[in-house]
C-alpha cells in the first residue's frame, strides 16, 4: 500500500512543534498495518527543498513502529521496500525535496507508483493541489481514500448544504483568494461575518481611514458587498499607533495607527448569533494572533464552545491561533486544511478526487 498521508506540521529547531494532523493521520496507518499491509508512507513537509520528514518520523516511532528510509527513491528505498514484512510500516522522505513533484511530473510518478500495488490517500489537506503524490499516483495505481480523507470529507460536505440559521465567521488575510467563497456561501448562510484583516478592506472600501492596516490586493469600492445585509463587519476594532493600543469605532482610526484586532464589542455581536445558530462555519483569525493579538479569536472559539450549533473550524493558522485554549472539544469538527478547505467548500471537490475518479 502506498500511502500519501497528511503530515505538513510546523517544525522548529528540528521539532515538531504542533502535531495534530500527525495524530489525525495516525488511525489509517494503523489499520492497514495491523490489517497485514505492507505500508509505504509518503507526505511532505514546508516550503524549503531541504525541509525534511524526520521530525515527523520522531513521532510517529513513539506510536507505532515505523522504519525511516531517508530517501524518496533510488536504491536505498528499493531495498528497503524488498525487506519489507506483512504489517511493516516505511517513512519516506519529503516528497517535496524533489522539485517534480509539484510539477505532477510523469516519471517521478511512475517512479512512485512502482512501489505499491494501492494507492491510499489520506492527505485531504493536500488535496487541492495537482501534484505527483496525490493526484498523479491517483492516475496510476487503485486508488482508495483514507480515514481521515473520508471524515473531513464527509464534515465539510455538511457544512455546504447547512442547516438555518447558518453563520459563516470569515478572517485571516487575503481577500482575492476568500472572495468567490464569500459570494458563495452567501446563497447558503444566513450571515457571513468578516473580520481580521479581511475587514480593512471593507471599511477601506466605506472611505474610513484605516491607517496602516494591512489590505489585501483588491478594491471594494462599489462592491456590492458593502450593502448586503447578510455581511457582518466588526463593530469596533483594537489599533496599535504611537500612543499605544487602544480599542475605537471602525471609522475612528487615526493616520498613523493600524489594525490589529477586532475589539469585544464585536465578540459580544457576534454571540447573539453564535446562540441561535445551527451551523456555524469558521476559518481565519480575528487578528494578527502571531504578534499577540488573538484576544478575540480566542473569545469568539470560547463562545462557540459553549454554543449548541454543529460547529467546524479549519485553517491552518486558525486552528494555531486557538491552540493554546486546549479546545480540542470546542468544535464538532476541527478540519486539517486550509487552503484544500476553502477549495472543497467552494467547488465540493479536489484535485486529488478528481484524479482518483478519472477513468
Ligand atoms: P488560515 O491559515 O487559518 O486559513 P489565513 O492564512 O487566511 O488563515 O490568515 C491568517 C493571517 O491573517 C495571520 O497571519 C494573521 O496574523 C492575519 N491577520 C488577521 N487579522 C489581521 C489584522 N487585523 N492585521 C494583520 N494581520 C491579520
Ligand atoms: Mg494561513
Amino acid at each position: 500500500m502506498l500511502l500519501r498521508a497528511g503530515l505538513n506540521v510546523p517544525v522548529a529547531d528540528g521539532k515538531v512543534t504542533n502535531q495534530f494532523r500527525i495524530m489525525r493521520a495516525l488511525p489509517t496507518i494503523n489499520k492497514l498495518r495491523q490489517a497485514g499491509a505492507r505500508v509505504i508512507v509518503l507526505g511532505h513537509l514546508g516550503r524549503e527543498p531541504e525541509d525534511s520528514l524526520y521530525p515527523v518520523y520522531e513521532v510517529l516511532q513513539a506510536h507505532l513502529p515505523i522504519t525511516w528510509v531517508g530517501a524518496l527513491h533510488g536504491d536505498a528505498v528499493s531495498a528497503a521496500r524488498d525487506a519489507m514484512q506483512d504489517g511493516e510500516v516505511l517513512l519516506l522522505e519529503n516528497v517535496r525535496q524533489d522539485s517534480r513533484e509539484t510539477e505532477n511530473d510523469p516519471e517521478l510518478t511512475d517512479t512512485l507508483a512502482a512501489l505499491g500495488e494501492y494507492f491510499v490517500n489520506d492527505a485531504f489537506a493536500d488535496s487541492h493541489r495537482n501534484h505527483a503524490s496525490v493526484a498523479g499516483i491517483a492516475r496510476r495505481l487503485p486508488t482508495y481514500f483514507g480515514l481521515n480523507f473520508m471524515h473531513e470529507y464527509d464534515e465539510l460536505t455538511k457544512a455546504r448544504q447547512p442547516e438555518a440559521p447558518a453563520l459563516f465567521l470569515l478572517g485571516g488575510a487575503k481577500f482575492e483568494t476568500k472572495m468567490p467563497l464569500v459570494e458563495q456561501f452567501l446563497a447558503h448562510y444566513d450571515h457571513v461575518f468578516i473580520g481580521g484583516a479581511l475587514a480593512n478592506d471593507i471599511f477601506k472600501a466605506r472611505g474610513y481611514t484605516i491607517g496602516q492596516s494591512l489590505v489585501s490586493e483588491i478594491d471594494l469600492t462599489g462592491s456590492p458587498l458593502l450593502t448586503n445585509e447578510k455581511i457582518l463587519v466588526p463593530v469596533d476594532v483594537e489599533v496599535e499607533g504611537p500612543n499605544g493600543r487602544r480599542t475605537c469605532l471602525p471609522d475612528a482610526v487615526a493616520a498613523d495607527e493600524r489594525i490589529l484586532d477586532a475589539g469585544p464589542g464585536t465578540v459580544a455581536m457576534l454571540a447573539r448569533h453564535v446562540a441561535i445558530a445551527k451551523t456555524i462555519l469558521w476559518n481565519g483569525p480575528l487578528g494578527n494572533f502571531e504578534a499577540g493579538y488573538d484576544t478575540q479569536t480566542k473569545a469568539l472559539a470560547q463562545t462557540i464552545a459553549e454554543a449548541e450549533a454543529y460547529a467546524i473550524i479549519g485553517g491552518g493558522d486558525t486552528i494555531a491561533a486557538i491552540e493554546t485554549l486546549g479546545c480540542q472539544e470546542c468544535f464538532t469538527f476541527m478540519s486539517t486544511a486550509g487552503g484544500a478547505m476553502l477549495t472543497f467548500l467552494e467547488t465540493g471537490t479536489l484535485a486529488g478526487i478528481d484524479a482518483a475518479l478519472a477513468d
